[in-house]
């Protein structure tokens, strides 16, 4: 995989290139894939919570 900073092609497996020390695309592809996991199974618990609280006889 080649770094889109500094181009050079042994940067394969790192997180950060070893020659100029930018993160790697697929890292940063990786953390944004995991970030919208995380905001879709936030919204899928409220909403998950919001139904069952509403057929509680409580409310
Ligand atoms: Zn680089």
């Amino acid at each position: 995989m080649a770094c889109e900073h500094c181009k050079s092609e042994s940067a394969r497996g790192t997180p950060t290139c070893p020659f100029c020390g930018e993160e790697l695309y697929r890292t940063k592809r990786r953390e944004q894939l995991l970030y919208y996991l995380l905001v879709a199974g936030i919204f899928a618990a409220l909403l998950f919570f919001f139904l069952t609280m509403r057929n509680l006889p409580i409310f």
